[in-house]
């Protein structure tokens, strides 16, 4: 996962530094995850766009990595505008954004987090989203750890 991350970072770095953002890094190390590589960094460079599009300058976006006994865990936090209670199930539609950002014209489509979703549920993964308007979000993904076949 740390390597997937370093790719992700790679690729958004420019828009980050566009906004004088930074990242925070937390990372457990040799989290080794059952996946597509690209599509794994498909996921967090998307991930990572949203934190950066939705949130004001000078803020901070925390990036951890971690496991569990059947998951690697990647978290992409935010101190941005966050998601109203009633919208945060209704954004993985296809096409579906938040009126706020609609109107602030950050020349999106809707299909990133919709993507996201799907990748993620074929690695028979998880998302979950923690958000509180003002405040931030965290995105929180979970992908099966690599079994050991010996
Ligand atoms: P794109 O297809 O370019 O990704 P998008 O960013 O609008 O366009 P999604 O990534 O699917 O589309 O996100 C859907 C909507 O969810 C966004 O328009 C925005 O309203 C909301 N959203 C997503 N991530 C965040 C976030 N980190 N903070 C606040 N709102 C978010
Ligand atoms: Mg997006």
């Amino acid at each position: 996962l740390q390597e997937v991350l370093n790719r992700a970072v790679e690729l958004t770095i420019p828009r980050l530094a566009e906004k004088n953002m930074q990242f925070h890094v937390d990372v457990e190390r040799d989290v080794i995850v059952a996946g597509d590589f690209n599509r794994l960094i498909q996921i967090f460079t998307n991930l990572i766009t949203n934190a950066i599009t939705y949130s004001p300058e000078n803020t901070t976006i925390t990036l951890r990595i971690q496991k569990n006994d059947q998951y690697g865990i990647v978290e992409v936090e935010d101190q941005g505008i966050g998601i109203e209670k009633n919208e945060i199930a209704r954004v993985f539609e296809r096409f579906y954004r938040v009126d706020k950002a609609r109107s602030r014209n950050s020349g999106g489509t809707g299909l990133g987090l919709a993507i996201v979703k799907h990748i993620v549920e074929a690695h028979h993964g998880k998302i979950q989203v923690e958000s509180t308007v003002g405040i931030g979000t965290c995105m929180k993904v979970l992908i099966p750890l690599r079994k050991n076949v010996n």
